[in-house]
């Protein structure tokens, strides 16, 4: 992956743009790489949080500093921790009388330039004192806690910190409380993918397409043990049991924190989130406040770590205390539990087709685009967006199963089947085909399947054409399915008079030969559209998926006939 900024300049580059950005909320340090909030405390005499390490992890730790949390955040080199004077700078800058409580991962580089600024404060009259969070389970034995690194559960402690210091607690009771929210916070983590350093031609390290590495750290730190491609409730899974004997004696509340670690979605996040929440109800943990997303990042490493703080009745006060920052802000509502909740997928299908004319045709209309999945999809791809074939697996899929529930005439169920084909398949081709199936659908005005002749056919595919040319706006020649339509329609006119089936047949492969010859043509509706000349010497993947479907209703309707 490529990053932009420089390698020299990298920091200063972003700080510039991020007091830019969130002048608002932060201002800068005159003649430092730090950050201090800009609205004072209403309380004068308020302790200044001041947190920091490398960047690379944004929104740690600038992206933390607002009303609420942070007082102040010192700006390290990617992944290296800030100087001591640097440090100095910052919490001078952010100190207001009432002292400074430090906060930082336990890394040796940033305890040693802290440690050397507080010093000097202190010379100077400056009381500061120290929070080193060690939340990260996988770098050290529960034994030794104090050698374990500080990973994702630094938003956790600094939240708290930062609350009590808003509330007014002195140097040492913030220290107190900060103390015992790293002593119930735990993370543990799960990377796919390494990060690639600004400037720098490849990652620090890289992960196997078909493995995944427990226990990273959040510096390109390897993990501690590699396993194969996790599903994403395995993934929970790993991430739970990787946690739960390492959770402290609690009441049973806690925070949740489900981190993205910079390549990762937030839509898999909550996909895994699920997962995880079924998995610590089971256990007998419920999460009382639940976060994700973003918060501390790893450059752009693909994974995520979860991380559990044990509650009791002063942390779950604190945390549910109002913050505004650039990277998080929160408005102070509390929620007791939450039930997990579930999305209905209303469209299952039975494996066995029923014996209903549409019900068979439509299950093989999708066994069809089944095998030709794929293919769709790589048509699809060629000048637009790739999800031809899965919206038509899942639009067909949908179409069956509510064909299978639907009144058992012809029309209802060709109804039913195109308003759950729009519903499920989505997109441009979702709400054509919807309308071409019900339309037709509604053409034969509830006949009994044997009184459906060719001509009520026909009579019906073209007032389902009408609407869906009504609805797409396509002319003939624009490299749409209408080019495979199109010819099928006005053939299985020519045949009025005939068998059905023998004129759906040949109606069927006049579609298959026009979805071929569309590769002569260049798009002009549709995504596909906007790079026509890609395009050319391929099919469109709607006149395609159309001649699919038609051939496998007219073998399947020719079944009968033997
Ligand atoms: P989306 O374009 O929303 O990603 P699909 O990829 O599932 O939807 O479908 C793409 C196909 O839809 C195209 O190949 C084309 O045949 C058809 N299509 C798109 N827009 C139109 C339109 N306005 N009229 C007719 N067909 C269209
Ligand atoms: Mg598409």
């Amino acid at each position: 992956m490529t990053t932009l900024g420089s390698p020299e300049t990298f920091k200063q580059q972003w700080l510039d743009g991020f007091v830019t950005a969130y002048g608002r909320t932060v201002r800068k340090v005159p003649d430092a790489y730090g950050v201090v909030r800009r609205a004072e405390p209403e309380n004068p005499g308020k302790v200044a949080v001041v947190i920091g390490g490398g960047c690379g992890h944004y929104p740690a730790f600038a992206g933390l500093v607002g009303p609420g949390l942070a007082d102040g955040a010192v700006v390290g080199d990617v992944f290296t921790s800030p100087s001591a004077e640097q440090v100095y700078r910052t919490a001078r800058a952010a100190d207001r009388g009432a002292g400074v409580l430090f906060g930082f991962g336990n890394y040796q580089g940033d305890v040693l330039h802290f440690g050397l600024a507080a010093r000097r404060l202190a010379a100077e009259g400056v009381a500061s004192r120290t929070i080193l969070v060690t939340d990260d389970v996988a770098s050290g034995p529960p034994s030794a806690p104090e050698r374990r690194r500080g990973v994702a559960g630094d938003f956790l402690v600094f939240k708290i910190a930062g609350a009590a210091a808003e509330r007014g607690y002195d140097l040492d009771a913030v220290h107190a409380v900060a103390a015992k929210a790293n002593a119930r916070t735990r993370t543990f983590g799960v990377a796919f993918g390494g990060c690639t350093l600004p400037g720098a031609g490849r990652p620090l390290f890289t992960v196997a397409d078909e493995e995944m590495e427990l226990g990273l750290g959040i510096h390109g730190e390897p993990g501690t043990r590699t396993v194969g491609r996790l599903s994403a409730a395995e993934l929970a899974d790993e991430l739970v049991d990787g946690l739960l004997p390492e959770l402290p004696e609690g009441d049973g509340r806690v925070v949740a924190l489900l981190n993205g670690l910079g390549r990762t979605k937030y839509e898999e996040m909550f996909v895994t989130y699920t997962r995880v929440h079924e998995r610590l109800a089971q256990a007998g943990v419920s999460p009382v406040h639940t976060e994700v997303g973003e918060f501390v990042t790893s450059l752009d490493m693909a994974g995520v770590s979860l991380s559990i703080l044990v509650l009791d009745d002063e942390l779950a006060e604190l945390y549910a205390d109002p913050c505004d920052t650039p990277g998080y802000r929160t408005s102070g509502v509390t929620l007791t539990t939450v039930e997990p909740e579930s999305t209905v997928d209303g469209w299952s299908v039975d494996e066995s087709p029923g014996t209903s004319v549409v019900d068979r045709v439509l299950t093989a209309g999708l066994r069809s685009i089944e095998e030709h999945e794929e293919e769709l999809g790589r048509l699809d791809a060629v000048a637009a967006d790739g999800d031809h074939g899965l919206g038509m697996t899942r639009g067909m899929r949908a179409a069956v199963a509510a064909a299978r529930r639907a009144p058992d005439t012809v029309s209802g169920a060709l109804l039913a089947a195109g308003t759950a084909f729009a519903d499920a398949a989505g997109g441009a081709s979702g709400a054509l085909y919807g309308v071409l199936l019900a339309e037709t659908g509604a053409g034969l005005n509830d006949l009994p399947a044997g009184e459906i002749t060719t001509e009520v056919l026909a009579d019906a595919v073209d007032g389902a054409v009408r609407a869906f040319t009504e609805l797409g706006k396509a002319e003939p020649g624009d490299k749409t399915m209408l080019d495979a339509i199109e010819p099928f329609r006005i053939t299985l006119r020519e045949q009025v008079g005939g068998d059905v089936v023998q004129a759906w047949r040949k109606a069927s492969a006049a579609a298959v030969t026009a979805a071929d010859e569309t590769a002569h043509l260049r798009p002009a509706k549709g995504r596909a559209a906007r790079l026509a000349q890609r395009s050319e010497g391929h099919p469109d993947p709607g006149a395609v998926s159309f001649s699919l479907l038609v051939t496998a209703v007219g073998e399947e309707l020719g079944k009968d006939e033997n």
